[in-house]
């Protein structure tokens, strides 16, 4: 069985992952330069920021087998938050090292951004065509319906309430390098009712030699300002949490607008299979959300297919 994954972040991995084990013929298309879509770590000059994905929870045994497996070979390791009880994951040297590492055996196209669905192929932005017998889409909704459109794929009432049944948040995030680490607690700060919503200090994290911190506004500040001038989101942002970062101790910072970033509204079942098709949407989006139920979705779709 030829099988296409649109995405190659913790979904479309995931859902690789068991279905090459099930002896499934899979390809992975992804329009990134590197694997593992929110799960990113930036490297500005030779310092490094996690840049979406913080952290994440591990709660059921599929997941916790992974984790444990990356445990071991020191990929992840746990992260004690003062604000939260339970202990959190994160990627040891960056999180964007979870994902490589479980692309390092899979069959892989990057800088390949699928534009449109034919009758059992993709076509991508390079000019590439590829034949499928199953299709799974891992982007996030919004972007998954511009897709349909451009395919002119027709949606049943069922996979139109679906769809619409699934919504994101935005997240401006900026990544600052600093001259020396914060005194954040535990490197990490949950902030409420103010522009910031999070500060991680990614050098008391253990990601980088050079201290960076990561910043990002909570939701209802990202929606407000999505489209404003990025600098001077960025300023506003740091000035709101001068309290924690000294504007003195910045050295140079980044501004990064993520228009999805955690699915606020999900569909409750871990995937879903379009009406009469042999096309699977599977993501955060799916369950329960997050890297975890990014996990849990790839996984389930692999093992039911
Ligand atoms: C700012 C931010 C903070 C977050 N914080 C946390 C957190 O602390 N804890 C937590 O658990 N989760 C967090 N998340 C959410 C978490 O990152 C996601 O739930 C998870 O990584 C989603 O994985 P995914 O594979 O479903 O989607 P993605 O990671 O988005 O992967 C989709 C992939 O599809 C590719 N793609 C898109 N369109 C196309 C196309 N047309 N053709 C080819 N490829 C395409 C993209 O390049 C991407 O690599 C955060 C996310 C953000 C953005």
């Amino acid at each position: 069985m030829k099988t296409i994954i649109i995405g190659a972040g913790m979904t479309g991995l995931s859902a690789a992952k068991v279905l090459v084990e099930k002896g499934h013929d899979v390809t992975i298309l992804d329009k990134g330069r590197g694997v593992g879509g929110r799960m990113s770590t930036r490297t500005i000059d030779n310092a490094k920021a996690d840049h979406g994905a913080q952290y994440f929870s591990v709660k059921s045994a599929e997941f916790q087998a992974l984790i444990s497996d990356l445990q071991t070979e020191h990929i992840t390791k746990e992260w004690h938050l003062v604000q939260r009880q339970n202990v959190r994951y994160i990627g040891a040297k960056g999180m964007n090292t979870i994902p490589k590492k479980m692309a390092s055996d899979l069959t892989i196209h990057l800088n390949e951004k699928v534009i449109s669905i034919g009758n059992n192929e993709v076509k991508t932005e390079s000019g590439q065509s590829y034949l499928f017998d199953n299709l799974i889409i891992t982007i996030p909704i919004p972007q998954v319906i511009d897709l349909f459109e451009a395919s002119q794929i027709s949606f049943s009432e069922k996979d139109k309430s679906v769809i619409n049944s699934i919504e994101y948040d935005p997240c401006m995030a900026v990544m600052a390098v600093l001259k020396q680490a914060t005194e954040i607690p535990s490197g990490g700060i949950i902030l409420e009712n103010q522009p910031v919503a999070w500060i991680a200090d990614n050098f008391q994290k253990g990601i980088t030699e050079i201290p960076t911190a990561t910043i990002h506004a909570s939701a209802a500040f990202s929606k407000k300002h999505l489209e404003d001038n990025l600098q001077e989101v960025a300023q506003e942002m740091l000035s709101s949490v001068s309290q924690w970062i000294n504007p003195e101790n910045v050295v140079s910072t980044q501004v990064h607008r993520w228009r999805y970033s955690l699915a606020s509204k999900r569909y409750e079942k871990e995937f879903y299979q379009i009406e009469n098709q042999n096309i699977y949407l599977g993501g955060d989006g799916f369950g329960i959300g997050n890297v975890e139920g990014a996990f849990l979705s790839g996984y389930h779709l692999g093992v039911s297919i």
